[in-house]
């Protein structure tokens, strides 16, 4: 979302835009807002609550394999209440995230460490969680986190595009409860990915970055990498032309460069031919002053 405004709407510089965003794409956005690629002013963020996003590919081997459903008879999925839920012609059914993906299936591996589920730094951060009764499945629960989110709803309202109510009290410890199981799952994820990094990151950098074919895909789909200062000159020793792989210290130049303002995204693992962790390696890095789980790189620590 973040590069589509970015590159085709000219960063949203001469016109306004409303957009509908996960964590991941807010976060991006931001980190565009700050080179001045994109201006917030002009965008209008409506945030929705986000338990992960699941590799289609992953997904339809998930639903035959574990649900014993044709993929291709479903009509609807969604995480709801800590299950990944699935509707077809003839039913419904649900599963416990936590039992899928520790048998390997589930989110994406960013997903599943992803600790920015409601998003309140958009202007409205909407979403399921917390509505409840007959309102469950017609209506959004909205919190309004901006004046500029507070002046759409009151213009919306009065418009008579809008109808709101005050959120039940039941609704909204509901919504607090299933943030919280989907933290303490973020929490649980990286404590397990990172500690299995603790003792032998540069190690698993090495080995998992020899399988390095230069693509550029992953500097190529990063929605906060804006310049590509990596590309192969002739005088270069860490990309030379015509060398694969290249030298683990361009690895760790583009993770040095990239990884203060990394959003988890996942881009760059999810479409990484040769399928080395990148996403995990970056966040790892990134995340190691808050959790320790990794040795201290000398990073200013950094959270979201
Ligand atoms: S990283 Fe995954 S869980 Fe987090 S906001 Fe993005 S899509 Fe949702
Ligand atoms: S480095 Fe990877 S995970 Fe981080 S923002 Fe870029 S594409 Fe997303």
């Amino acid at each position: 979302m973040s590069t589509f405004i970015q590159k085709y709407l000219d960063g949203a510089k001469n016109m306004k835009v409303g957009v509908v965003v996960k964590g991941c794409d807010l976060m991006s956005m931001i980190e565009l807002g700050k080179r001045n690629e994109i201006n917030m002013n002009n965008v209008l963020t409506i945030g929705v609550n986000c338990g992960g996003s699941v590799n289609p590919i992953q997904a339809r081997k998930m639903i035959k394999e574990k649900f014993g459903v044709d993929p291709d008879k479903v009509t609807k999925e969604e995480i709801d209440k800590g299950q990944f839920i699935i509707e077809y012609e003839g039913g419904h059914k649900g599963i416990k995230i936590d039992e899928l993906e520790e048998e390997g299936y589930g989110r994406r591996s960013n997903c599943r460490r992803c600790k920015y589920k409601i998003p309140r730094q958009a202007d409205l951060a909407c979403g399921n969680w917390g509505v409840i009764g007959d309102k469950a499945g017609k209506a959004t629960f909205i919190e309004i986190c901006s004046d500029k989110g507070a002046d759409i709803v009151s213009k919306a309202v009065s418009a008579k595009k809008l109808d709101t109510c005050a959120a039940e009290p039941k609704g909204i410890e509901i919504r607090g409860k299933t943030e919280g199981a989907m933290l303490k799952l973020g929490e649980k994820w990286r404590k397990k990915e990172f500690t299995a990094l603790r003792d032998n990151l540069w190690d698993f950098i090495k080995k998992e970055t020899s399988r390095y074919i230069k693509c550029y895909s992953c500097i190529e789909k990063c929605p906060v990498c804006i310049s590509t200062p990596f590309v192969e000159r002739p005088e270069s020793y860490m990309v030379r032309p015509g060398y694969i792989p290249s030298d683990p210290m361009f690895h760790l130049r583009r993770f040095a460069s990239i990884s203060d303002s990394c959003v988890n995204c996942g881009q760059c693992e999810e479409l990484c031919p040769v399928e080395i962790p990148l996403a995990l390696i970056s966040h790892a890095i990134r995340v190691e002053g808050d959790n320790a789980y990794v040795p201290k790189l000398g990073a200013a620590p950094y959270k979201n």
